[in-house]
């Protein structure tokens, strides 16, 4: 099959290697631009929030270059994500797209429809055979995660503007090449060398935000403006409340989701709200125990796990003393808009490490 999925991240090197593991054709997604999102838009529903509409480009982008088959996956509880699915494959459908469509239901949820679905997938390999293949692309991703966590902890460090994003991309592309199990050790190791081999400066004590919110425009720097970037030549260190192992872990390996932040919540929001709403309250404490500066909550138009956390921000940040930039995201938002906020923020977080004092500094877009 000529299968295509979704660009989210540094998912596309592990999708793209199982995929040929497993003989299938992938037609890799590119990177998310304003022409996706447009087309996204042009078909999405109105209301549908915008990671809705990055992906439903990106299918119609694979489509036209030949995919027959498309993979996804959706979550499981009170948000649309679990519509997802069903509505892209009816959109695509009544625009007179012909594919197949291999849709992920998290597996403790509905386990016997996720085998069908991997059955579907692995074709004529053994049931070990895909099990080695999935393992592969798990570690490969482990070392795509730590890949990014240095390059934000390198970025804010950096003698010359830019050169550690050029670094990551460097990693990225020998990691994407390696197939094998120790090609990507082999990779893993280059990758890192490179990332430190970056010049920085290791005695310097940054600004350190925490960056939460829903999973995509977490993940996906279309969708969130390049914020990492953008933040880190301001001179912050960014740590995500997500990254892809992580979401493994917590949210498709179990049924539970992030513990240690869903207890940290529960004085405040005591029951899951869908997508990662209950994870974002949690989270604004916690990264205001270890002491971070601020934090900056992303959230799509219109996503209610995220209003819902995003009405509990002024009690959180006056409690916690933690500042915390609110940014809602569509296909209005303007880059020069989100940049000016977060100049803003990050000059009234310096103001406050400076006086050493605390408060409420709660600001948004809205
Ligand atoms: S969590 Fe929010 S943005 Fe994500 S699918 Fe649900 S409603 Fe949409």
């Amino acid at each position: 099959m000529k299968a295509a999925f979704g660009h989210m991240g540094t998912l596309t090197p592990v999708i793209e290697m199982i995929l040929e593991d497993l003989g299938h054709q992938p037609i890799t997604p590119n990177r998310p631009t304003r022409q996706t999102l447009a087309l996204g838009a042009r078909y999405a529903p109105e209301f549908a929030c915008i990671p809705f509409k990055i992906v439903l480009g990106t299918y119609v982008e694979c489509l036209q270059r030949g995919a027959d088959t498309l993979i996804s996956g959706g979550g499981y509880g009170p948000c649309r994500a679990g519509l997802y699915g069903e509505l892209h494959g009816r959109i695509l459908r009544d625009l007179g797209y012909k594919f197949g469509f291999i849709f992920f239901w998290p597996p403790l949820r509905k386990p016997v429809h996720f085998f069908r679905q991997l059955k579907k997938l692995k074709g004529t390999h053994s049931w070990s055979y895909l099990w080695i293949t999935i393992k592969k692309g798990y570690d490969k991703q482990v070392i795509l995660d730590d890949l990014e966590m240095l390059a934000q902890r390198i970025r804010p460090r950096e003698h010359k503007y830019g050169s550690t994003s050029r670094a990551f991309e460097q990693a990225y592309s020998i990691m994407r090449q390696a197939k094998t199990a120790s090609e990507i050790r082999k990779a893993g190791k280059e990758g890192h060398e490179i990332m430190i081999a970056v010049p920085h400066d290791q005695s310097l004590q940054p600004l350190k935000v925490g960056v939460i919110g829903e999973i995509y425009v977490q993940l996906e720097s279309f969708a969130n403006f390049f914020i990492e970037e953008q933040l880190g030549q301001l001179g912050v260190e960014v740590r995500r409340s997500i990254y892809l192992t992580s979401y493994a872990r917590h949210d498709v390996l179990s049924t539970k989701g992030d513990m240690a932040s869903r207890k940290l919540a529960m004085p405040y929001l005591a029951q899951k709200v869908g997508g990662h709403g209950q994870n974002s309250v949690g989270d604004i404490i916690r990264y205001s125990k270890l002491g971070y500066d601020g934090v900056v909550q992303l959230a799509p138009f219109s996503c209610i796990p995220e209003i819902v956390a995003k009405s509990l921000v002024p009690q959180l940040s006056k409690d916690f003393g933690i500042p915390v930039l609110t940014l809602f995201i569509d296909e209005q938002t303007g880059a020069a808009g989100i940049k000016t906020r977060l100049e803003a923020f990050v000059d009234m977080m310096e103001q406050r490490r400076s006086k050493g004092c605390q408060g409420d500094g709660v600001t948004d877009n809205l």
